[in-house]
């Protein structure tokens, strides 16, 4: 079994990955690591919550000087893990002179620009805002050592593609290229053949990581009934935490307000509410004040809260791919965590789909009684 202490890391990095609680690095990280410090591209596929920032995070931070210049940057697709990443890698330098900063729309740019100038070696943000910066020079990546393109997939999904080339081009081509992926989808490939450097390919496969963590079932509910129907699964189990996901915003905001009037600690969270309110929601689920997280897709994309036992999708996801990345939100860790998913007759074959393509079984449960529900 490989430790942490093989990897040609400084003992500020060592000392900084125990304080963080990890004994062992995780299979991704075992592969990539090394190979990052060599200096190679790399692409990386791994489902979510196997480790994947630390992979990359670990040698990034061994690699950054503390020279007065931007020399990493790392893009992802959302304002929330551009602050989550950035909260991990600041672990990671802890004892290491190194400034890392999250920039992200939504939150005034002027703050962002009187960060930038008091002098950061680490920017992490979103394409839009980078892109944004770059435009009124707040922001330079001619000095720019390492490129981390994270949640590729999630990003191409949201359109970023433009943006992220066009800040691609701004950095040096000295530069090393790596690019992180739960899918590989091919315009994946098309990117990666154009912007990186012969990438070596780490995958690690899904059966090494999801299957003896997450349990996958699915209940058979009618449309007329799903709202008792949610309400009666979620009496009947222990949740810790719980996200349910539902297609729509409206969605999200009728689900958040029924669940609500019926005595749920529930908040909702999709793209229409301000900065200030997602992360008060993000903030009171993290502490536990709420129990349950309603939300789109988009807007729980790569959050990563330890303790989410429970994943519903109330409304079935459009398809495989968004239903590997909503489950991926339990079974952190290797935590155990369980994923259900509502099906109405008529969504039988999308469920079908979904287990042929991410090539797993879900298990039929029934809707409890309302006998069981009360015992
Ligand atoms: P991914 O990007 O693959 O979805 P993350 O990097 O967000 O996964 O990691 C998921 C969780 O696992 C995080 O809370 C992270 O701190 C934790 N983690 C990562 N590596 C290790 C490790 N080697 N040992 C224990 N926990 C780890
Ligand atoms: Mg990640």
């Amino acid at each position: 079994m490989a430790h942490f202490s093989d990897f040609a890391l400084h003992k500020t990095i060592q000392q900084a990955i125990h304080d963080m609680g990890f004994e062992e690095p995780s299979p991704i990280q075992e592969q990539c690591i090394p190979k990052i410090l060599e200096g190679g591209d790399l692409i990386g596929q791994a489902q979510t919550g196997t480790g994947k920032t630390a992979a990359f995070g670990l040698p990034l931070i061994e690699k950054m000087t503390n020279r007065n210049a931007v020399q990493a940057i790392v893009l992802t697709p959302t304002r929330e893990l551009a602050i989550q990443v950035s909260g991990e890698l600041r672990k990671i330098a802890k004892y290491k002179r190194v400034r890392t900063l999250p920039i992200y729309g939504g939150q005034s740019i002027g703050h962002q620009i009187r960060a930038l100038k008091q002098g950061v070696q680490v920017v992490i943000g979103t394409p839009g805002r980078v892109l944004d910066h770059l435009r009124r020079k707040t922001l330079r990546l001619d000095q720019v050592s390492m490129l981390v393109l994270d949640e590729a997939d999630e990003m191409l999904d949201m359109g970023f593609q433009e943006d992220i080339e066009a800040i691609i081009k701004e950095t040096s081509t000295e530069r090393q290229t790596l690019l992180f992926s739960a899918t590989m989808p091919q315009e994946i490939m098309r990117l990666s053949r154009k912007y990186m450097n012969n990438p070596e390919t780490v995958a690690i496969s899904r059966k090494e990581v999801t299957a003896p963590t997450i349990e996958q079932v699915y209940y058979k509910v009618f449309e007329r009934s799903k709202l008792e129907s949610l309400c009666r699964i979620l009496d009947s189990e222990e949740i810790e935490l719980g996200i349910v996901f539902c297609r729509t915003k409206r969605g999200v905001d009728e689900l958040t307000e029924a669940l609500q009037e019926r005595g749920y600690l529930a908040s909702g969270l999709h793209g229409d509410l301000s900065q200030a309110q997602r992360d008060k929601v993000m903030q009171s689920f993290r502490d536990s004040s709420i129990e349950l997280l309603v939300a789109t897709d988009v807007a729980a994309r790569g959050i990563d809260v330890g303790n989410v036992s429970h994943v519903v999708n109330y409304d079935i996801p459009q398809d495989p791919e968004s239903y590997v990345h909503r489950i991926g939100r339990t079974g952190r860790a290797g935590r155990k965590g369980i994923a259900m998913t509502l099906v109405t007759p008529r969504e039988m074959k999308q469920l079908r789909t979904i287990e042929k393509i991410s090539k797993t079984s879900l298990e039929s449960r029934n809707v409890p009684s309302i006998e069981e529900v009360m015992e």
